[in-house]
């Protein structure tokens, strides 16, 4: 039973009280209110007899030694010094490190295969509790600098063990949470100092510790002032006879899943062998473990303790692996130049390329795992999508070699057509060679279109409009509020008489939708403007809806490149007349633009847009003359050839599939533009070059030849129509 005093109590007068009616009692120290416990084997006393006692406030029957335990949150989120905080409690972590920190140079070795491998805090002893007093000890306080050095440098979390209080306060400067190792687990003057250090603690459990006691153990941690507490099942003494200790799953469970507190699984001290520490992690994590503990060891067989257990830098990757674990790039480093040159890439393996980007490119930790798993989770997919019953993958590559108005771009596309993101970064490279593409792009303005019917005097009508094209323009952006702040809006109007015998007209509203693709936007617009003409103008209200011919929202494109480079004058010749054979036949003009549309349909996908949208707006400006068209067209000059293409594009960087999707996200990361103008002109770069790769294949060696060496790949899967461009 306890009791819980007034806050002005006094606590002594109280005790002395409580004394009185015969009972054993004991002021519990610390925090507020001041909780008195009464020994259940104390004289029987009724509650009344109790709550008469001047000073106490309440009585309760006790239910737990350890409060403070029994309160604390399952999970914590733990600051790392110099780098991003881990959440713990939830998400498997993984901590690993030596068993002792050797040298310098073993520990920063150390470091770097656990960051690889996902682990988020370096773990490795100072100071070793050895049963021998031969065995190696430790290298003591100088151990502690080459472990936070190691463990910065990789972006890692530091955890040490305090063996002694004389070194707690060396441990608690560099250590982000202080281990409590198994022989300490009812050290209480250790507790009570490591406690005080006001850090979170790993507190091992004790090889002959029942779990109530180590539940107290963590109690007295917290009484001191540990703000929280993870308990690390590391194996006890059982009937182990090829292990070193038992390693007691069920406790782990139990911690987990009666107790709700967070665990750790140490299955290194567990089992005492390398070749059982992976299969008992797993089994650890499945019994409720949401931290595994290991050790590790570039070169084991030297190790100066614990080389038995400790894994193999391979082992340690698998294990991360299994766990999904992206590897750990530290935020303070600084990243090389961002750059779209990766030569060789494709000569790599899908592991490396992933890698050379991750390393390059500093992606968040949410991209980092969406590259390693390509995985859309269903809850999301459902969401996206109706009548939902799966995802559907498609391959990401990266086109290379883009260097658009002066600056490098990596170009996320996604395409089930080999050659395409390979014919694109092979063009950006000979355009490169030349200084890159040139590209400009109008305001984001769409264009929203309300139809009017049977209206009695449409050019009247239009007149109408025009006149008061203020009233309705404040109409549209009153429809729209945030787009207004966030400055875009309704700038323009149009109307346009389309049939006059039957009063069919249109009226058009441009709007600046900025980073948006904007077509909610203006469908808002076009509903809310229509009702209010329809009073001036009589008639009926049709459709009220985007156009996909935006044609206030054009991009622009060109570069130069050297006869030399696509292959002499002579093909350099060759692809200005396929240039002119697109002008003058629309048979061939859709082909050319086909093959334009290969990467701009590509990045598009990768970056969650309507390509819908996309192609409508393409084919549409380039039929709009008498004759269908090609969007880009290619002339020689002096040097070589000057190609140049203008097209509407729809896109956005903000809303949508772009929000939702992790993998859109993450090629946002990796494209790293900050307008939707901006990304609109990186697409149009990659469509002219895609042109120009089709181009230059098509009026040299003719498209089978390189196009169908990639088809082979996957020709045993299954037939492929051959080349489109
Ligand atoms: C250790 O973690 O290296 C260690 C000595 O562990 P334990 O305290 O569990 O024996
Ligand atoms: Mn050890």
């Amino acid at each position: 039973m306890i009791v819980l005093l007034q806050p002005d109590a006094d606590v002594a007068a109280v005790s002395a009280a409580l004394q009185g009616l015969g009972l054993w009692t004991r002021p519990m120290v610390g925090g507020s209110p001041v909780v008195i416990e009464i020994e259940s084997h104390s004289a029987a006393v009724t509650e009344e007899q109790l709550l008469a006692v001047a000073g106490v406030a309440q009585v309760r029957s006790r239910v737990s030694p350890h409060p403070r335990v029994d309160a604390m949150a399952r999970t914590f989120e733990l600051p790392i010094a110099g780098g991003t905080a881990v959440t713990l409690g939830l998400d498997t972590v993984l901590i690993a490190g030596p068993c002792a920190v050797e040298s310098q140079e073993t520990i920063s070795q150390t470091a770097a295969l656990v960051a690889h491998a996902g682990g988020r805090l370096l773990r490795g002893g100072a100071f070793k509790p050895r049963t021998s007093p031969y065995s190696f000890a430790g290298s003591g306080i100088a151990a502690l600098r080459w472990l936070a050095d190691a463990a910065r440098q990789h972006g890692l979390g530091v955890v040490t063990e305090a063996m002694s209080e004389l070194h707690v306060d060396a441990v608690a400067e560099v250590a982000d949470m202080i281990q409590i190792g198994s022989r300490n687990m009812q050290n209480f003057a250790l507790l009570a100092a490591v406690g005080k250090k006001a850090k979170p603690v790993l507190l091992k459990r004790g090889r002959g510790a029942d779990t109530e006691e180590w539940l107290m153990a963590g109690e007295h941690l917290l009484a001191h002032g540990a703000p929280w507490v993870l308990f690390c099942e590391r194996g006890v003494a059982g009937l182990a006879g090829e292990t070193r200790n038992t390693l007691d799953l069920a406790a782990v469970a139990l911690l987990r899943h009666a107790h709700s507190l967070a665990v750790a699984v140490d299955p290194s001290h567990g089992t005492g062998r390398r070749d059982l520490v992976v299969p008992m992690a797993k089994a650890g994590v499945a019994a409720g473990a949401c931290v595994v503990l290991v050790e590790v060891h570039p070169e084991p067989a030297k190790a100066k303790s614990d080389g038995p257990q400790a894994l193999l830098p391979a082992q340690l990757k698998e294990l991360g692996d299994y766990f999904g674990l992206p590897p750990v790039v530290p935020a303070n480093t600084a990243l090389p130049p961002y750059t779209s040159r990766y030569p060789e890439f494709y000569k790599k393996s899908v592991p490396e390329r992933r890698q050379a980007v991750i390393a390059n490119l500093g992606l968040s930790l949410e991209a980092q795992k969406y590259l390693r798993s390509g995985q859309l989770d269903l809850a999301i997919a459902d969401k996206m999508s109706e009548n939902v019953i799966s995802t559907f993958a498609l391959p990401m590559g990266l086109g290379l070699n883009f260097r658009i108005n002066g600056r490098d771009y990596l170009v996320p596309m996604v395409v089930e057509e080999p050659s395409v993101v390979a014919a694109a970064s092979n063009a950006a490279r000979m355009v490169r060679l030349a200084g890159g593409f040139r590209g400009d792009a109008t305001a984001s303005v769409m264009t929203a279109q309300v139809q009017f019917d049977h209206v009695a005097n449409a050019a009247q009508a239009a007149q109408i409009i025009r006149n008061r094209s203020d009233e309705v323009m404040a109409a549209a952006n009153g429809a729209i509020p945030r787009m207004v702040a966030r400055g875009g809006g309704c700038i323009d109007i149009d109307v346009r008489v389309l049939t006059e015998d039957d009063g069919l007209m249109v009226l058009h509203l441009y709007v600046d939708v900025g980073d948006a693709m904007g077509a909610n936007v203006v469908d808002t617009v076009a509903e809310k403007v229509a009702p209010l003409v329809q009073t001036w103008i009589g008639g009926t209200v049709g459709l009220r809806i985007l156009s996909n011919l935006p044609m206030r929202r054009l991009v622009h494109v060109e570069c130069d490149v050297g006869a030399e480079v696509v292959g002499g004058a002579a093909l350099a010749d060759g692809i200005a007349r396929a240039s002119r054979f697109a002008q003058v036949d629309p048979f061939r003009a859709a082909t050319h633009n086909k093959g334009i549309l290969n990467g701009i349909d590509a990045v598009a996908v990768a970056l969650g847009q309507d390509w819908r949208a996309v192609e409508a707006g393409a084919h549409a400006y380039a039929g709009l003359g008498s004759d269908y068209r090609p969007l880009a067209t290619w002339t020689r000059t002096v040097t070589g050839l000057r190609g140049s293409m203008e097209l509407p594009l729809a896109i956005g960087t903000v809303g949508g599939s772009t929000q939702a999707h992790p993998g859109v996200r993450t090629a946002m990361e990796i494209v790293k533009v900050d307008s939707a103008r901006e990304l609109s002109v990186v697409m149009a770069a990659v469509g002219l070059a895609s042109n120009l790769a089709a181009l230059r294949a098509l009026a040299g060696e003719g498209i089978q030849h390189g196009h169908m060496k990639l088809h082979a790949r996957k020709s045993d899967v299954f037939e492929t129509q051959p080349g489109h461009k």
